[in-house]
């Protein structure tokens, strides 16, 4: 069934687990992704994040990611990833998503705080549920970001986290503290320090929210749940792992043909199995 993101992560938050935030840029991984958490009897966010606007345009992938939310056994919110302009998170709304994340952690402080609280206002009263983003994940220098920063240098901090949910009113807060999109070179180890000081300041204003967790491990992962961690948007390492399917499919076939309705079928059954291992490490401190 559809419900807003707010009401799933009210009971994470009650049962002191992470609802796991999958992107769904296709068909397989919308199928696989729900046939998880239906195995697992577990609810979990379907994603369509902006980046993948170019894989397949929201408007089309829209009504299949409601019809499957709305027939699916367990609870489920339908939700934007990193929505950059205004123009698509307002579109994003009228073709029925119950969450948005509106992503304008690359402005000031200020200037995020101003355009959340008037996209907050606006959409409140519609029962959107609104995720921001405060502090960076660190861009490298080839793809843009300035060479003479780290990493730490974009953590989010306690103090202005505390005020950014007094000021803005949104309901979840996506912070860094160690984490970064894709899977890097090296284990991503989390600053859980820094968490629990965030979790301990922001308290109830808003569930904590963590992106890129494909690269941390597991380890890492249950010390985020514990720390208040609430809600882990989590797609590189599904991902990857399906394409791995599909090179030994086609390796075995040594040359002869090979039908990509096959393909697309050991895709979905890879993509199921590891949104299957994500959903109980998410769960995995779950009371
Ligand atoms: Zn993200």
């Amino acid at each position: 069934m559809l419900v807003p993101l707010k009401t799933l992560l009210e009971d994470a938050k009650q049962h002191r687990y992470a609802v796991g935030s999958f992107n769904t840029p296709n068909l397989e991984t919308l199928r696989a992704v729900v046939q998880a958490a239906e195995a697992m009897g577990t609810p979990v966010t379907l994603n369509h994040a902006s980046a993948h606007n170019n894989i397949i345009p929201v408007e089309e992938i829209a009504p299949l990611m409601l019809k499957y939310a709305r027939e699916s056994k367990v609870p489920m919110s339908v939700h934007i990833d990193h929505g950059k302009d205004e123009i698509f998170v307002h579109k994003a709304i009228q073709l029925g998503f119950t969450s948005i994340m509106y992503d304008c952690s690359d402005k000031s402080f200020e200037e995020n705080v101003r355009l959340l609280k008037e996209f907050v206002d606006l959409v409140h009263p519609l029962g959107i549920t609104v995720e921001a983003e405060l502090g960076n994940m660190i861009l490298s220098a080839a793809d843009g970001g300035d060479p003479n920063k780290k990493k730490e240098d974009y953590y989010t901090d306690p103090d202005k986290a505390a005020e950014f949910c007094d000021r803005t009113g949104v309901d979840c807060l996506a912070i860094t503290f160690g984490t970064e999109h894709g899977i890097g070179e090296n284990p991503q180890m989390l600053d859980i320090e820094r968490l629990k000081e965030i979790h301990a300041k922001v308290g109830d204003r808003a569930a904590l929210v963590m992106h890129g967790g494909s690269g941390t491990p597991e380890e890492e992962i249950e010390k985020a749940v514990l720390g208040g961690i609430r809600k882990i948007n989590y797609f590189s390492a599904i991902d990857v792992a399906a394409t791995e399917a599909i090179k030994v499919e086609i390796e075995k076939a040594e040359g002869k043909p090979v039908h990509y309705a096959d393909l697309t079928y050991i895709a979905t059954e890879m993509l199921r199995e590891k949104c299957i291992e994500a959903i109980k490490m998410f769960n995995s401190v779950k009371i």
